[in-house]
């Protein structure tokens, strides 16, 4: 068939949501409590990323606030405490990936992995680099381990979605100056263009308390509450699991048939109108 303009699809997220937003915690320290209730009160769905080796450690001070309460949540709170959101691997006792050796690395993870999975009696897919740290081989290793994404320290200002998921960079930091206003941008409904799709804030729950900043957050996840519409409000694996599946579409050469390899059903918009491949379908357009 002889086309006369560009074939862009786009992903649309399930539910025929345009956009998604997620958000992700690590550390699990004992301020969650108060942070996810802040998240179901406000209908928003968070990542936490959490040690497993570590669980019920009483410990003070992070940087210059050596006053600060960063104890670890206990074990037996877990899965009460985060029902309905993801719990993702941080390292079994938050050991930096790039710098105890790989051997060490590999026991940190899956034993990471292992107690997490027990403890939640879920699959634990996901992941954050401990300090932000990482190379090719640690990316390697969580791979192989069964981690289909891993988030980094620094962000990027923008909605894109990662082409890599085990170098995932958020949109900001909570303590971003500029998050309302990215808040403000991404909930505004303009035309979103099919890379403007993901807003990623991420954050450790502890920051609220020694930066007094509760209200901050409240009033950020209030906004986002009331410009729900046409967003999709995931975890991180939700998002990946997606992606990934609108990503393993098989075109033909005139990219009118779509197949759907994948468990998933996927919807994409063309030309402004939105088609679901069913699993294992091929769509004739
Ligand atoms: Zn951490």
């Amino acid at each position: 068939m002889k086309r006369t303009q560009a074939l862009i699809d786009m992903i649309v997220f399930p539910g025929g949501y345009t956009k998604a937003f997620t958000m992700s915690y690590d550390d699990g320290t004992v301020h969650d409590r108060r942070f996810v209730e802040l998240l179901n009160r406000y209908r928003i769905k968070g990542t936490f990323n959490l040690n497993s080796g570590i669980f019920g450690l009483q410990r003070k001070g992070v940087g210059p606030n050596t006053d600060l309460d960063i104890s670890v949540i206990q074990e037996e709170e877990v899965r009460t405490l985060y029902e309905g959101h993801e719990i993702a691997g941080h390292g079994s006792v938050h050991a930096s990936p790039t710098d105890v050796g790989t051997p060490a690395f590999m026991f940190e993870t899956i034993e990471d992995k292992e107690k997490l999975e027990e403890v939640t009696g879920k699959m634990v897919r996901g992941y954050a680099y401990p300090f932000g740290a990482f190379n090719e081989d640690v990316k390697k290793i969580l791979k192989l381990a069964g981690y289909h994404y891993a988030r980094v320290v620094d962000t990027t200002g923008k909605f894109d979605i990662p082409q890599d998921f085990l170098e995932w960079r958020g949109t900001a930091h909570h303590n971003d100056p500029k998050l309302m206003e990215l808040a403000e941008e991404f909930c505004r409904n303009d035309f979103f263009g099919f890379r403007k799709k993901l807003f990623y804030v991420w954050g450790h729950s502890y920051e609220f308390e020694g930066d007094g900043t509760w209200d901050k957050i409240e009033a950020f996840l209030k906004f986002m509450d009331e410009h729900r519409e046409g967003i999709w409000f995931a975890s991180n694996i939700e998002i990946v699991d997606y992606v990934n599946a609108y990503r393993s579409l098989e075109y033909s050469a005139d990219g009118n048939m779509i197949y759907n390899p994948t468990a998933i059903p996927v919807t994409f918009a063309r030309y402004r109108k939105n088609y679901t491949v069913q699993p294992g379908e091929t769509l004739y357009l």
